[in-house]
This record gives C-alpha cells, structure tokens and sequence, in this order.
C-alpha cells in the first residue's frame, strides 16, 4: 500500500490528506494530522472523495450524441467537435455567450487550466466550478 499526498478538490478550503493506494486502486483517505488547514479531520466530502474513481458508474470514453442517441466516440473526435461548437458559437454570439463549468473530479492543476483555457482562449469570464453550486 502508498500513501500520496494531495489537496482536497471538492471546495476551496484546501484540506489536506493522503490517497491510499493498494494495487492500483485507491481504497481510501487519510487526512494529513500535521497540515495547518483541516489538522487530521475532513468533511463527508473529503472521507468519500476516493468512491468515484473505482465506480462502475464512470464514463471512460466521451459520448456524442448522434441522431437523438449517446454514442461512445474517440477522445479526438469529442474534442475536435467541443472546439468547432464552441469557436463557432463564439464568433457567432460573443464571448459572452460561452460558459464553462468544470467539476470536482479533477485535479486543482486541472483546474486551473480549465480556468485559463476559458479567459485567454475563449475570452470570457464565464467560468465556474460545481463546488459553488
Ligand atoms: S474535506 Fe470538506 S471542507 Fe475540506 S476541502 Fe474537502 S470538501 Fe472542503
């Protein structure tokens, strides 16, 4: 079993833990008792952050929908169609007119990106993320 460090995504207090990894699945957390922000305690949130990444439930592969049904498509096909609709919308409607929402279930870095993908290519300050909501 390792132990990897990592920040809490799921709001901005930033609570600190370790991911319990076992044969290449993560098992579990442990909050990090020496970190000054959640001193060894989580919330629900933070004890349950790991049960998504195992789920059954999760998508591995982007759907498009085509003709009225989700269909399983290729990393490059999904992005290329994203990036298409949403320069066209742009040009079309303005800046403004684009909202990018991002989720919990990705790293900070990820975020981060995301963010900076949104107000310097897409020009909007239309950004949010689902721990606000
Ligand atoms: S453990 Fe709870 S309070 Fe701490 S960062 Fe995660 S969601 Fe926020």
């Amino acid at each position: 079993m390792s132990r990897i460090p990592t920040i809490c995504p799921f709001c901005g207090c930033g609570c600190n833990f370790y991911l319990m990894v076992d044969g290449g699945h993560v098992i579990g957390v442990e909050p990090n008792p020496a970190n000054p922000v959640n001193r060894g305690m989580l919330c629900a949130k933070g004890w349950n952050c790991h049960e998504f990444v195992q789920s059954p439930d999760r998508l591995k592969l982007p759907l498009i929908r085509k003709d009225g049904e989700l269909v399983e498509s290729t990393w490059d096909e999904a992005l290329d169609l994203v990036c298409t609709r949403l320069k066209d919308l742009g040009e079309k409607h303005g800046p403004d007119s684009l909202g990018f929402l991002s989720s919990a279930k990705v790293t900070n870095e990820e975020n981060y990106l995301f963010m900076k993908m949104a107000r310097g290519v897409f020009k909007t300050n239309n950004v949010d993320h689902c721990a606000r909501l």
